[in-house]
């Protein structure tokens, strides 16, 4: 069987028995999958159809250490072949969990020195909640049982995480949020104290945000917010949570985004970058006050647990993805390339009309697209044609349109290199340009 007829009864078997995680299934049904990936190498990857394309979102802003890692293949067969998965219930333990506790603990500024593991973003936010709850409970304020979260957030699909994240359209469809969840606008500390005043700081257990938005749009709050924000949770007995699973491991040229402002939070949730996508794994990792409370609960007894907390072979994956961060200095690149990226961007929204705002940290970064003569937005979103212009020149770029935005997003592996930074504003460039023509 050729390529060709190889696709097409994949794609139908696809239509037919595939549930997309967030996708139009009426457009999976109507047109197919767009592509089936077979290959990925550093920047790349490859479909089954043989077309290349330069991946500038490192999957769902994820695949930090690049595609083809034969390294963290490795680490997961030997981990395998030894001891892939045993529980870590009633305190039974393994050796990669252990040291990937501890190593996390080491990178994590201050007093972040606990870490409790999941197996993705969304059950690290669901575990936040409900330890923040369970601290105030533990410290006799039981009544301290609300989450602070910002506008325009994303923390994941749980009823927890959606019920804290602020885009409408995934409230929505969860039709019934958990209680207790409230938002406030994404960059004004002064909204937050006044929320927290109508409230009560004695029924908040926590603020949750991320260093930068990311699903919400790569949205990063002004110089010295997050400094206004620990002061606030200070003074009102809130815990600070930063959902770091995207900014975590390099991606804004620090280790953690948070370090930008010298700011460290009660708990701060890590994920994808974790493991660069090699094998799913999530983690809390707490203040050493709310390891103290936990520990002296109701006989120490945590009643919350998943069957893959702590799961070994994940674990050593995550060690040597950590390892392959450091020893190739891809926080430093990232700081770098981050730099060169943006620098392109400034340029193309001198050269090209329908760019609008630019913005970035490290490698993460957005480009609104505007119409020239109002600079306000097109009637209907303009990105997702850049976005398919780009995808047929070999360029692979995420858009977000919800609630009347119209931006391109980018998030590269963090081992890109200046000439492929270049191949990617220049096919960036390209595309722009092309749309320009078809909808001036
Ligand atoms: N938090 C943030 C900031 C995220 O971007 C995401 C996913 O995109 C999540 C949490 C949820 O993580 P997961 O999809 O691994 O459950």
């Amino acid at each position: 069987m050729d390529q060709a007829e190889k696709r097409k009864q994949l794609i139908e078997l696809d239509k037919k028995h595939f549930i997309h995680p967030t996708s139009s299934l009426k457009h999976q049904q109507e047109h197919g999958a767009p592509f089936i990936f077979t290959e990925g190498n550093g920047v790349y990857l490859t479909d089954i159809t043989g077309h290349r394309v330069l991946e500038a979102m490192s999957s769902l802003w994820n695949v930090n250490v690049g595609y083809g890692r034969a390294e963290l293949a490795e680490a997961a067969r030997d981990q395998m072949k030894k001891l892939a998965f045993t529980n870590c219930f009633s305190s039974m333990s393994n050796e990669p969990a252990i040291k990937l506790a501890a190593k996390l603990a080491n990178l994590a500024p201050g007093h972040l020195n606990a870490v409790f593991f999941t197996s993705g973003g969304s059950e690290a936010n669901d575990t936040a909640y409900k330890l923040a709850r369970y601290y105030w409970k533990l410290k006799g304020k039981p009544q301290k049982t609300k989450i602070i979260a910002r506008k325009k957030g994303y923390h994941g699909v749980n009823i927890g995480a959606t019920s804290a994240t602020g885009i409408l359209s995934f409230q929505e469809m969860a039709i019934s949020p958990a209680p207790d969840f409230l938002h406030v606008g994404p960059f004004s500390a002064a909204e937050l104290k006044k929320l927290i005043e109508t409230e009560g700081a004695d029924t908040i257990a926590a603020f949750i945000a991320e260093p930068i938005q990311g699903a919400g749009g790569v949205n990063i709050a002004s110089d010295g917010y997050f400094q206004e924000v620990r002061t606030i949770c200070d003074r009102n007995d809130i815990l600070f949570i930063a959902d770091e699973v995207i900014t975590g491991f390099g991606r804004t040229g620090k280790m953690f985004a948070l370090e930008h402002e010298r700011v460290v939070p009660d708990m701060m949730l890590l994920a994808k970058g974790i493991t660069s996508g090699y094998i799913p794994l999530g983690a809390v990792v707490l203040s050493d006050a709310i390891q103290k409370e936990l520990t002296s609960g109701t006989d120490g007894v945590l009643l919350h647990g998943y069957t893959y907390s702590g799961h070994a072979a994940a674990c050593a994956v995550a060690l040597k993805n950590i390892e392959i961060i450091e020893r190739e200095n891809l926080v430093e690149n990232s700081r770098i390339m981050g730099a060169k990226m943006l620098e392109g961007f400034r340029n193309l929204q001198q050269e090209v009309n329908i760019v609008g705002e630019v913005r970035g940290l490290g490698l993460i970064g957005a480009m609104e697209i505007i119409h020239p003569a109002t600079k306000l937005r097109f009637p209907v979103p303009v990105a997702p044609e850049v976005s398919k212009e780009a995808a047929k020149r070999g360029l692979m770029v995420r858009t977000v349109v919800f609630e009347g935005m119209d931006t391109i997003v980018f998030a590269p592996p963090l081992i890109i290199k200046a000439h492929e930074v270049e191949e990617l504003l220049h096919i960036l460039q390209q595309s722009l340009i092309a749309v320009q023509k078809k909808v001036m």
